[in-house]
Parts: C-alpha cells; structure tokens; sequence
C-alpha cells in the first residue's frame, strides 16, 4: 500500500470527507513518522516512550471536525511524532500558525526531526511542557486539538479561556481507559460525542497523574 492508497481508503470509507484533508493528507506522508515496514496500515503505532501515534482514520476524523481554515492559529497537545502537526501546519497555510506542546523531551525530538522534513512546516512553534494547561502565552487560538485522553472539559478549563469566542476544541475526554471524542463550541458551551476511542492519557495538571 502506498500513502495515496491509504488516502483513497479513508475517502471510501468515509473518514476523508473534504478536498482540504483530502489534500494535506496526500501532501505528509505517514511514512516519515513510523519506524516499521506497514506505515499505511489503518492502526495506531508505537511511537517510543510508551506513546502511539493514532490510526489515519482518527487522525483524519479529528481534522475533519476540527474545521480549520487557511490563517487560523491552532494548538495541538501532544505533538507525538509530529505527524498531526504536520497536517495542520498544511491545513493553516502560511498565513497561519501551530503550535505544539509535547511533554516527553524525547519526542519533542523526534517530531522537530520529523517535521524538518517538510518545508512548509516553517509556520510551527514545538515546546515541551505540561499541554493540561494549554498554552497562555500564544492565546487565544480559534482551534484547539488534543491527542491525548483528558478527564473532563468544561466553561473553566484553560483549554476554554485559552479559546476565541467562535472557536472549537476536538479531544478524546472520559476516563483513562475509554473515551468519547467530543467536539465542543464555545459559543454554544456545548460538546458533541462523535466517536468512542482509546487514546494514551494526558499526564498533567489537568489530566490525569
Ligand atoms: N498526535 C501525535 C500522537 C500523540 S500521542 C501524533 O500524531 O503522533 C499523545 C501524546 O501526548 C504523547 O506524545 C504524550 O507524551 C503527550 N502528552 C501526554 N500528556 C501531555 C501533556 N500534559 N502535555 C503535552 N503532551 C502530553
């Protein structure tokens, strides 16, 4: 299988519903993060220090919702291996900006490797920290994602205050184990459950310890 056949199989099962996605999919190979002989396999992969990047389905479901335009500016919590990233760095344009908050100084590492690779990465700021919290000093962002499980969002949240009025958050949000991805309006206050998913936990402040 090849990256483009990997895109055509997300598109015809539905996961890939826009021409944008579409493209920036077709644009970052998932090659370049995973270190194994199956990169385009429609599963998660181990990424190094117990961390996996998602399957391509979610990955392309999660962007899909999170509706990002060309000169937003969006904050991703676990960079990972840095292939969200890329995407949304594509998504944004050059006109915009991701920033991207890993906690593991290792794959902080490991994603600037990754992303050198890509020269249209250049509208990207990585920072090792703890993401529980978001990331005050860049706010306020019209996107927010999170790749990591995180225990509840609600009106007080940093991940709310760090938010334009109109914007949107996309995150796995339950327990440690089992969560439902959830899309939520700050106007509205309001969330939307659109997947049940497992992902590794957000370790922080405001995830879990
Ligand atoms: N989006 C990534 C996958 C991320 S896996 C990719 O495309 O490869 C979840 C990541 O969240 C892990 O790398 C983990 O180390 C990180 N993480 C966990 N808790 C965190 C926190 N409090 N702040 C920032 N990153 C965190």
């Amino acid at each position: 299988m090849s990256n483009q056949e990997m895109v055509e199989k997300l598109r015809q099962r539905g996961y890939i519903t826009s021409k944008k996605i579409e493209e920036a999919m077709l644009s970052v190979d998932r090659a370049i993060f995973i270190k194994n002989s199956f990169p385009y396999e429609d599963t998660p992969y181990p990424v190094g220090m117990g961390q996996t990047i998602s399957a391509p389905s979610v990955v392309a479901f999660m962007l899909e919702h999170l509706d990002v335009e060309r000169g937003m500016k969006v904050l991703e919590i676990g960079t990972g291996s840095g292939y969200n990233t890329v995407l949304l760095s594509y998504l944004v344009g050059s006109g915009g900006h991701v920033i991207s908050i890993e906690k593991i100084s290792e794959l902080h590492g490991i994603a600037k490797k990754n992303l050198a690779k890509y020269n249209f990465s250049q509208n990207i700021e990585l920072y090792i920290g703890d993401g529980s919290c978001g990331y005050e000093e860049q706010a306020p962002y019209d996107r927010i994602i999170v790749t990591a499980a995180m225990p509840n969002l609600d009106k007080i949240h940093p991940f709310v205050i760090q938010l334009k009025e109109d914007g949107k958050i996309v995150a796995p949000v339950g327990s440690r184990l089992y969560q439902d991805l959830i899309v939520y309006e700050k106007k509205t206050n309001t969330s939307r459950k659109i997947l049940p998913v497992m992902f590794v936990p957000l370790i922080g402040k405001y995830g879990f310890q």
